[in-house]
Order: structure tokens, then sequence, then C-alpha cells
């Protein structure tokens, strides 16, 4: 086969924007919701000057992973430490339950009073000198007995998405541990997907919870949560 080369037809020649959009947080809280594009964006539009409006669209799978990252963080750090607690019954967890994290089987997690991991004698030395700190500071405790280190309480959150081996690195050091990134993985992995059909009034709901968070500008990976597409005049 050939490509032959021919000269493009002629099309209007794009102009630059003639001035640059900016999305704000009032934009945001005073936006009304149009509809969801594509099963993947969700078309809103907000008060923008006396007469526009601003057209934009939100990823819902990253304003939706934004979301839960918040609950999880909001969770653990709730007073500005962990949450100490029993977790919630398995079947009250689930997606729908607006709860950003769930168990089950295949996430890896372990229950209060699992045999978690069998530790040397170095290991155990470390983790009693850091015990109260851990205790306090993070929720967690565990016990040692003939070297196997088993948990008596921990955040109400980590059992869905810490593995023995992140909790093994997270008492060696808990500045350093990958809980972080842990968390991460795990709101995006249960935020909606593209591809799903969305109603209204969750859309609505994500729009306006949106607007309630930090760092409500980007995924827990840093891509944009929402794009301005141009401003519409009315009229
Ligand atoms: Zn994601």
């Amino acid at each position: 086969m050939r490509f032959v080369s021919s000269p493009p037809p002629s099309a209007p020649a794009l102009r630059p924007p003639t001035q640059s959009l900016q999305f704000t947080l009032e934009h945001l809280r005073s936006c009304r919701v149009i509809g969801q594009c594509d099963r993947r964006w969700i078309a809103i539009m907000s008060p923008h000057g006396p007469a526009s409006t601003l057209l934009s669209m939100i990823d819902q799978h990253a304003a939706d992973e934004r979301l839960r990252k918040a609950a999880v963080l909001s969770a653990i750090y709730a007073g500005g430490r962990f949450a100490f607690g029993a977790p919630p019954e398995p079947g009250a967890w689930g997606r729908d339950a607006n709860l950003a994290y769930r168990l089950s089987a295949g996430d890896g997690g372990f229950r209060a009073g699992d045999a978690v991991a069998t530790i040397s004698e170095e290991q155990r030395r470390e983790f009693e000198a850091r015990r109260a700190v851990i205790q306090n500071d993070y929720g967690w405790d565990a016990a040692v007995e003939a070297g196997v280190l088993s948990i008596k309480t921990y955040p109400v959150v980590c059992h869905a998405h810490m593995t023995a081996d992140v909790l093994l690195r997270f008492l060696a050091d808990p500045d350093r541990c990958p809980f972080r990134t842990s968390i991460d993985r795990h709101s995006c992995r249960y935020a909606v997907m593209f591809n799903t059909a969305l109603s209204h009034a969750q859309m609505a709901s994500m729009v306006r919870n949106l607007g309630q968070v930090d760092n409500w500008q980007t995924c827990a990976h840093g891509r944009p949560t929402v794009v301005p597409i141009r401003i519409v005049e009315r009229g």
C-alpha cells in the first residue's frame, strides 16, 4: 500500500485563546451540573462575571479519587491522631456506602488478634523502643510473643489497605512508611471509573463534596480534577 500525500484541506486557523481561563474554588462552589459527557466528564456551568458563565469539565475519576483520599485522611487523622477502634462489620462496608475503604479478602488486610509476622529479636527490640510513640501517635499496639507479632489495636481504616509487610516497615520507621502511597493507590482503586454512568444526583453530590476538601484541584496522584473550557456569554 502506498500513501499519497496531499495538501491538507483548508481549515479555519485556530486562534489562541484571548484570555487564560482560571478555575477557582468559587467557580466550583457556585456551579450547576449540566450533565455527564462520554461517561467520563461532568459538565458544569459557573457564574463568571455579570453576563457570562464558565463552562468546565470535571474528571469524574480524579474527583472521586480526591474525595476518597480526603475521607481516609480525615478518618485517620481525626483530632490530629489516628482514630482507635474496631472496624465496622464487613457487611456495612461497601463501595456504595460512601466509605473510602472496604474490607475484602483481596485487599490483603488483617484483623486485630491476627499473628502478622515472625520477627527477629532485633526487630522486637526496635518495636519495644518505639512502642509508646506508635501507640500514642498512630493508634497501633501490638504484642510480641515467642517471636510472633500480633496486632492488638490499629487505626480503623488500616486493615483494608495495610498489609503485614507495610506494617513491618511502618513499625521500623513510621515517617517513611509507604502508608501514604497505599492510601493513594487505594483511593484510586475504589474511585468511580471512566465508562460509569452517573445520575444527576450522584454528580451533584460529588461536585458539592469536592468543593469542601483540601487539594480539590487534583486527584491523589496529581491529575487535574477540573478543566475550564470556555466562557459563554449570556443572552
Ligand atoms: Zn486514579
